[in-house]
């Protein structure tokens, strides 16, 4: 696989200050299949009240105090057209019953551990965290490189609690039976470098691993074939955080960080917000465009859709939005270069996929990642990623 490093617009920077955007009108959260609803209209919510659960007992906790209103058609990044229930915020940010915030985390013994995540049932990007750390066996990887170009959230996470993560890590490391902790973060962070070289002394089991600050290097499964760590778990920088969060103050996951920038938005920054509001919202309340004719991307340039709406519900799989001023893409006619094929990080054809488009088995497509980096490298702009996401949809390979 050929390494690509993505050219930036070196005018694209994110404020160093910190915003949070955290006063929605409304919320609101899917209830997805299977799920059951503990609440009625009308009915007088409290921040972090479960209102709904699962019959395997994952939880959906309300991000704000306030009154149900009923439930309405929801649109979700992930493409799903969900009914949601609809709280409407009081902003009074009312608590049913205040936790304690324990004094040091690294006391929790296994039960307790597992105990208080299954409590809050924490999942991340649709995936159980509890399920995924009972699997670690020899070793585990954490994942701080970010997705997308200019996103910052894992940055800014380490920035700001650095102590937590590794306080965090090296507790999840104790449980799981001390493994080695790969602890992965891009070259050119040397702020971040040095910070690490100093703190790590006392944590013996976690590696510092650098990484190139290329594109795909920040997706779990480029992690694991880089290191040559098929069969390791990956846990997110910010799921890490999560757990911190909730072993530390007893609180579920309700808030969740989201990169917004661009050379077309101002600010440009990291900002805070509750799992439930919708992205119009904060957008409306908080930036501008600087360009009256934009492209925004949900999720970035390369791994991410570009979008003609914000009215999208803020869930833990939206890392941020791009928007930049509108450019013109010409599509032109192959020219049989087969970079495509040279840089997919998973070792695919997509040119050839495109070719026999429909008539393809899915050994051909369904190890991709949507990662994009076929389309960024193609001198003819073809959009390989929508086939190859085309294919997974129709399923109607023969080839
Ligand atoms: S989008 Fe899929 S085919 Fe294209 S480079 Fe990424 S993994 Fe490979
Ligand atoms: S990168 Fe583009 S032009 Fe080159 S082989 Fe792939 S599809 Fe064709």
């Amino acid at each position: 696989m050929q390494e690509v490093t993505i050219k930036k617009d070196n005018k694209i920077k994110l404020d160093t200050i910190f915003h949070s955007s955290l006063n929605p009108k409304f919320i609101f959260l899917p209830i997805k299949k299977g799920y059951d609803l503990l609440v009625e209209d009308n009915d007088y919510v409290y921040k972090n009240d479960k209102v709904l659960v699962s019959p395997l007992g994952s939880n959906i906790y309300s991000s704000i105090s306030g009154r149900v209103l009923g439930i309405k058609e929801m649109t979700y990044f992930n493409g799903s057209t969900t009914t949601s229930l609809v709280i409407e915020n009081d902003f009074k940010e009312n608590i049913r019953k205040r936790c304690g915030a324990r004094k040091y985390i690294n006391n929790y013994t296994k039960e307790e551990f597992f105990d208080t995540l299954k409590k809050v049932s924490l999942h991340y990007k649709g995936n159980d965290t509890v399920s995924k750390i009972k699997k670690i066996e020899s070793s585990f990887i954490v994942n701080c490189v970010e997705l997308e170009p200019y996103f910052g959230n894992k940055y800014f996470i380490l920035k700001k609690h650095i102590e937590e993560v590794l306080e965090t890590i090296d507790l999840i490391d104790k449980i799981t039976g001390n493994n080695k902790v790969l602890f992965v973060i891009k070259n050119n962070e040397s702020e971040l470098i040095n910070e690490l070289m100093n703190i790590l002394g006392t944590y013996p089991n976690i590696e510092l691993k650098l990484i190139n600050d290329a594109y795909p290097n920040g997706r779990d499964e480029v992690l694991k074939k880089y290191f040559k760590l098929d069969l390791a778990q990956v846990i997110d920088v910010e799921e890490i955080y999560n757990i911190y969060e909730i072993l530390k103050r007893g609180k579920p996951v309700t808030e969740k960080f989201i990169t917004i920038t661009g050379n077309a938005v101002n600010p440009s920054c990291i900002i805070k917000v509750k799992m439930g509001s919708l992205l119009s919202e904060i957008f409306t309340s908080h930036f501008d465009f600087t360009s009256k004719n934009v492209d925004v991307y949900i999720n970035g340039l390369l791994g991410g859709e570009l979008v003609h709406t914000l009215k999208y519900v803020v869930d833990s799989n939206i890392d941020g939005i791009l928007i930049m001023e509108h450019t013109e893409i010409e599509k032109e006619a192959c020219i049989n270069c087969g970079i495509c094929s040279k840089c997919c990080p998973m070792g695919l054809n997509p040119k050839y996929v495109f070719d026999h488009e429909g008539r393809v088995k899915p050994i051909y497509y369904e190890k991709c990642l949507q990662c994009g980096l076929c389309n960024y490298v193609c001198p003819s702009n073809i959009d390989l990623k929508s086939c190859m996401k085309g294919c997974r949809k129709n399923e109607k390979g023969i080839e």
